[in-house]
């Protein structure tokens, strides 16, 4: 006889994963749709900042990398466009870290094991029939698209380039983000626990200049990055490969919703991840937003009475109601951060500068800030 699942989730990427294993531990069993990579895909170059929200759920998990591949951040510092500063301190918040630097492929790594290790998750090849089906197929999602399910997306214009960087100096546990006059958006995240020398860089920029820097040999581009972070770490030594991302801000409309059944029982699809919603990078929350997502539907699952269904229309907006609201501070901070600094002529330089000293000398507003980044609020 074929095997039953109570959940099917589709997209097997950190959101889908985390979610399968979240599920298990409440007894759901749960197919987990992960078709084979295409070939030539390589590791991913990135690292997540991830909030202490994030980091006690996968601990939770087991699913944490070694503290060699998630380096906590003590410090911050965000420059503006015209001299503007605001720094940020683990120490002053009173918390271990503000965030951590977490390698991708360790965190992959984590969880693929983990998943393998589950019983209640088996991992399938294509989707199969389930009372609900979880989309957690990212940004483009095709199931998305095929549930009907509306993707409101205002396209920025800025990519996105991802690569890893040697540094002359160590970079003391602090995270560096440099706001630049044409708009774009430099981010240095520490790599390699506290007395590291090596920093994962995203570089928000113009899709043209995104093309032109792509095209540099490392020394170049390195030189580049050297120049555009004011020689803060010294020399730099490109490490790996360079990739790109367009970016969006985008939201879906509706996240769940009933599936056809064909007059069977009833069935629900829900959305959760970067498939219901995306942000820019600036502020490092995408994932930590999708993290939330999972944690909150297996909240909802979870605490179901007895005799209803997973699919259960009621549960699932409950779910729904509790991310949309949860969600729209950081979207919409993150999205006004970008704007503001996106508007190059005054008042706006001098009023976004202006704003981050006083920002920086309140103290309230300040931990209110770092509170909300760090996911506890
Ligand atoms: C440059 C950059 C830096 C970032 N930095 C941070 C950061 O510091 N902190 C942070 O919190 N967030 C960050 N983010 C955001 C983060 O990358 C995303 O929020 C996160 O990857 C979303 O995870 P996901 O599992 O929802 O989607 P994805 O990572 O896109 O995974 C989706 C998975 O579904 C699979 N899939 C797609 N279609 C199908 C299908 N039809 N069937 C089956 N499987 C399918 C895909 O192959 C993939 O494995 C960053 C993003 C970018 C672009």
């Amino acid at each position: 006889m074929a095997q039953s699942f109570d959940i099917c989730i589709r997209g097997a990427g950190v959101v889908g994963r985390t979610l399968a294993l979240l599920l298990a531990r409440e007894r759901l069993s749960v197919a987990l749709v992960a078709p084979p990579a295409p070939a030539g895909t390589g590791p991913d170059v990135r690292a997540y900042a991830l909030n202490a929200a994030s980091r006690t759920l996968l601990h939770s998990l087991r699913c944490w990398p070694d503290a060699a591949q998630a380096t906590p951040v003590q410090r911050m510092q965000v420059a503006g466009d015209q001299g503007g500063e605001i720094a940020f301190d683990a120490a002053d918040q009173g918390v271990e870290a503000l965030a951590w630097i977490a390698d991708v492929p360790a965190l992959e790594a984590r969880l693929h094991e983990a998943v393998r290790f589950q019983p209640l998750v088996e991992v399938v090849a294509a989707p199969v029939p389930a009372p609900l089906t979880a989309v957690c197929e990212g940004r483009a999602s095709r199931t998305r698209e095929e549930f009907g399910a509306a993707f409101d997306v205002t396209p920025y214009p800025h990519h996105a380039i991802a690569t890893r960087l040697a540094c002359e100096q160590a970079h003391g546990a602090t995270a560096r983000q440099w706001f630049a006059p044409d708009g774009s958006i430099l981010a240095f995240l520490p790599l390699g626990g506290a007395d590291g020398r090596q920093v994962a860089v995203v570089w928000s920029v113009h899709p043209q200049q995104a093309q032109e820097l792509l095209a540099l040999d490392d020394a170049a581009f390195a030189a580049r990055l050297q120049q555009a972070s004011g020689g803060a770490l010294g020399a730099l030594r490109t490490e790996g490969a360079r990739a790109a991302w367009p970016l969006q801000q985008a939201r879906a409309r509706q996240w769940c919703g009933p599936l056809a059944t064909g007059g069977g029982a009833a069935a629900s699809w829900v959305l959760a991840g970067d498939a219901a919603h995306n942000v820019h990078p600036l502020t490092g929350q995408g994932l930590n937003l999708g993290l939330g997502d999972v944690q909150a539907l297996a909240e909802v699952l979870a605490a179901r009475e007895p005799w209803r269904s997973v699919a259960d229309l009621r549960l699932l907006r409950r779910y729904e109601r509790r991310r949309k609201t949860a969600l729209l501070p950081m979207g919409l901070a993150t999205d006004g951060l970008q704007r503001l600094f996106s508007l190059p002529q005054e008042p706006w330089q001098w009023l976004r500068n202006q704003g981050m000293r006083g920002v920086d000398r309140s103290g309230p507003l300040k931990h209110w800030m770092a509170r909300h980044a760090m996911g506890t609020p």
